[in-house]
């Protein structure tokens, strides 16, 4: 996917959104200046299926896989989800505070949701990325940095070391360095 603009309010229009009840203010509106590469995919290593859209919307049913079990009270959500193909999915406004980070630290600031812009991809820690991917990713960074001032990209393993392994040993940093 190519071209993506995000408007005034944060709204991407080449993505489908999905509202996530899992948001909020953030604490400075002006401050938007990171942003965290992830990776998810529900169940694990297993894509195209609803898992990911369902936790961000609390509708995961824990009754359908054993991790769900043990995911499913978790309160989260991301600002963009790109799937296999390059599909872009939006939960949050870029302007809203999503909750994707968790406890984390980024050069000595903590609570990087405050701050930061969040993308899932969907993957594992296991294999590469699709180059589909990739080039949403590319055109999604390229907007993000037209409308926000961001200062750097970094992984959620960075920000949550010890704690997060994502986006993996798979992800190709040189593709988005600029
Ligand atoms: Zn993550």
């Amino acid at each position: 996917m190519q071209n993506i603009q995000i408007n005034s309010d944060g709204i991407c229009s080449e993505a489908k959104f999905i509202a996530s009840p899992n948001i909020d203010a953030r604490p400075n509106a002006e401050d938007i200046s990171l942003i965290v590469i992830h990776n998810i995919s529900l169940p694990p290593k297993q894509y195209g299926g609803n898992g990911v859209i369902d936790l961000f919307s609390n509708q995961l049913n824990p009754d359908e896989h054993p991790y769900y079990a043990e995911i499913a009270p978790l309160k989260v959500s991301s600002h963009f989800f790109i799937r296999r193909d390059g599909e872009l999915i939006q939960f949050a406004s870029c302007n809203d505070r999503a909750w994707h980070a968790g406890a984390s630290n980024w050069q000595g600031r903590e609570r990087c949701n405050d701050f930061s812009i969040g993308i899932e991809l969907e993957g594992s820690d296991f294999e590469a990325f699709e180059p589909m991917q990739y080039e949403t990713l590319e055109s999604l960074i390229t907007s993000i940095k037209t409308r926000y001032p961001i200062e750097a990209i970094t992984g959620h393993s960075d920000i949550s070391p010890g704690r997060k392994t994502d986006p993996g040993p798979y992800f190709n940093w040189s593709r988005i360095k600029t």
